[in-house]
C-alpha cells in the first residue's frame, strides 16, 4: 500500500526546507502545516490516479505553499506591477523614508501624543498635524480622523443631523467598497435633497431647494468616474457665494484631494486642497493614503468654530487615529514644505513623475535578466503602454509607461500563470490583456526589480507552491 510510504511529519520535520522554516516559526503551526500536506496526498492517492509517493522534501515544499495561505495567511508583501499607483487593493499610498522612520521611532518610545509638554495638560491629538495643515493649506483649522468616509460622516452628523443636505444628481457617488454618498448621508442622520440632472446641475437649482430645514450644501468631487459631453456642475465659488447669501456652510468632499499640482507629469490636474480653501469652502474633507501618498486618514481643513464642533461630537473619538498614523502623516506634511522635497521624497508622487526614458532603461535591464534566466525571446518582449494614478482620481489620465510583456508556454495559461505569481513570494500582481501578462515597471520599485525578474522566471517555467 502506497499509503505506507508516505514520509511521517517527524521526517519531514528534519528536511532542510523545514529546518529553514523553524528558525522563524513555531513549531506546532509548521507541524499542522506537514499535517494538512500528507492529508491532500492521502487523497490524491486514494483516488487512484496514479499520484507518486513524494519524498519528505517534497511534502516540505508542499507545506510551505500551504502554511501561508491556511494554517498563518499573513498578508503577503506584493510587487504591484499593474501600474495602478495609488491601489486601494495593494494598500494605497507607500510611505516615505521620513515618514517610516517617525513611525520606528514613535512605536518604540513614547511620545506626547495627547499632552502638551510644555503645561503638561491634557491636549487633542491632532493639533500638531493641524498646525502643519493649516500653514499648507490656509485654512484656519483642521483635524484629522480614520479615513475619508469617517470625515464626510462626521461632518454630516455635526452639522446635519435631523435636518437637510443639498447635494447636486452629477455628484452621487459610489466610491469602491460600498461608500455611496446617498448611504453616507443616511447614517449621519441627516435628509438627502438632490439638485439637477445628472449632467447638469445649475446654481438656481441649489438656490430652490435651501429652505429653514437646510443645514448645508454639499460639494463632492466625481472621483472616479467623468460625464463628459453636455454637462454643467456649479463651481466651488459659486456655490460658497450662495451659502453665504443663506448663511449655510459650503462642505467639499475632495476625495483624494492634492496638496501638489500632479499637472507637472503631463496630465489633467487634480484639485488642490489649497485652491478649496482659497474658494472659500467652509470645510474640506480628503483622505491621507491617495494622492497626498501619507497614512491611511480623513482630514479635514477649514472653518475654526466648525472644526471645534466636529471634535466635541463623541463620533470624533470613535473615529480617532493611532499615534503611527498621526507620526507618518506629521512626516508626511513635512515634506510639502519644500515642493521639490516632496516630489523626491513621497513614493506616490515619485511614480507619477517617473520619466519614460528611466521606465524604459529598467525594462531593458528586466528583459536581460530574463534572458539570463533562460527564458527564450520569443516569450518576452517590452512594450509602451499607460499607468494610472488610481484611488479614485483621474480616471481618464493616463501616464505614458513602459511594460514587460510576458506569454505564457505552451500548455499554460494567462490566468494560471498569473495566479502562481500571486501566491509566491513575494507575490506579484501584473495586468492581464489577451493571453499575455503585462508588467508595468512605474509601480514596481528599483530595488524590486531583481526579486520580480526572478519570480517571472520561474512562474513561468512552472514552478508550484504548495499543491
Ligand atoms: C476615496 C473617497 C472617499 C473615501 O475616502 P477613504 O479615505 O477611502 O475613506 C470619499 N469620497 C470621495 C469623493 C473619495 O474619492
Amino acid at each position: 500500500m502506497l499509503l505506507r510510504q508516505l514520509p511521517a511529519v517527524h521526517e519531514v520535520l528534519q528536511t532542510e526546507t523545514a529546518q529553514r522554516l523553524l528558525q522563524s516559526l513555531p513549531r506546532p503551526l509548521l507541524t499542522e502545516a506537514i499535517r494538512k500536506a500528507l492529508e491532500k496526498v492521502r487523497q490524491k492517492i486514494l483516488q487512484g490516479d496514479g499520484a507518486k509517493v513524494p519524498t519528505a522534501e517534497e511534502v516540505a515544499a508542499q507545506a510551505q505553499g500551504i502554511l501561508w495561505r491556511e494554517v498563518v495567511p499573513l498578508m503577503p508583501r506584493v510587487i504591484n506591477a499593474t501600474g495602478i499607483i495609488v491601489h486601494t487593493g495593494l494598500g494605497r499610498s507607500l510611505l516615505s523614508q521620513r515618514a517610516v522612520q517617525r513611525i520606528v521611532e514613535v512605536a518604540t518610545h513614547p511620545c506626547a501624543l495627547e499632552v502638551d509638554e510644555v503645561t503638561g495638560e491634557r491636549s487633542f491629538r491632532d493639533l500638531r498635524v493641524e498646525k502643519l495643515l493649516c500653514l499648507l493649506t490656509g485654512a484656519e483649522a483642521a483635524t484629522v480622523v480614520n479615513n475619508n468616509a469617517a470625515a464626510v460622516l462626521l461632518i454630516l452628523n455635526t452639522l446635519a443631523e435631523g435636518r437637510e443636505v443639498i447635494v447636486s444628481r452629477g455628484e452621487l457617488v459610489e466610491i469602491g467598497g460600498s461608500f455611496r454618498i446617498p448611504e453616507i448621508l443616511r447614517k449621519s442622520g441627516a435628509t438627502l435633497v438632490e439638485v439637477g440632472t445628472t449632467n447638469k446641475t445649475r446654481l438656481s437649482d441649489y438656490e430652490r431647494a435651501i429652505t429653514e430645514r437646510t443645514a448645508l450644501l454639499l460639494k463632492v468631487h466625481q472621483s472616479n468616474f467623468r460625464i463628459i459631453g453636455f454637462t454643467e456642475q456649479v463651481r466651488l465659488e459659486e456655490l460658497v457665494a450662495l451659502g453665504r447669501k443663506h448663511n449655510l456652510p459650503v462642505v467639499e468632499d475632495l476625495g483624494s484631494g492634492a496638496l501638489a499640482d500632479v499637472s507637472r507629469a503631463g496630465i489633467e490636474k487634480e484639485p488642490l486642497v489649497q485652491e478649496s480653501v482659497k474658494a472659500g469652502a467652509d470645510l474640506v474633507s480628503f483622505s491621507g493614503d491617495k494622492l497626498l501618498g501619507g497614512p491611511q486618514a480623513g482630514i479635514v481643513v477649514g472653518r475654526k468654530e466648525l472644526i471645534a464642533q466636529l471634535r466635541r461630537n463623541p463620533l470624533y473619538r470613535a473615529f480617532r487615529c493611532d499615534k503611527l498614523t498621526f507620526a507618518a502623516l506629521e512626516a508626511t506634511l513635512l515634506s510639502y514644505f519644500d515642493e521639490e522635497a516632496a516630489w523626491r521624497e513621497i513614493p506616490t508622487l515619485q511614480q507619477i513623475s517617473l520619466s519614460q526614458t528611466e521606465l524604459k532603461r529598467r525594462g531593458r535591464k528586466v528583459v536581460r535578466w530574463l534572458e539570463r534566466l533562460g527564458m527564450p525571446k520569443e516569450a518576452m518582449s517590452l512594450r509602451p503602454s499607460t499607468s494610472q494614478v488610481g484611488g479614485g482620481a483621474l480616471p481618464d489620465q493616463f501616464l505614458p509607461t513602459w511594460c514587460i510583456v510576458i506569454t505564457p508556454r505552451e500548455g499554460d495559461s494567462a490566468e494560471a500563470l498569473a495566479q502562481r505569481l500571486r501566491v509566491g513570494n513575494p507575490s506579484v500582481f501584473c495586468r492581464i490583456q489577451k493571453d499575455t501578462l503585462w508588467f508595468d515597471l512605474r509601480t514596481v520599485l528599483p530595488e524590486e526589480l531583481r526579486e520580480l525578474t526572478e519570480r517571472i522566471a520561474a512562474a513561468w517555467q512552472g514552478e508550484r507552491v504548495g499543491m
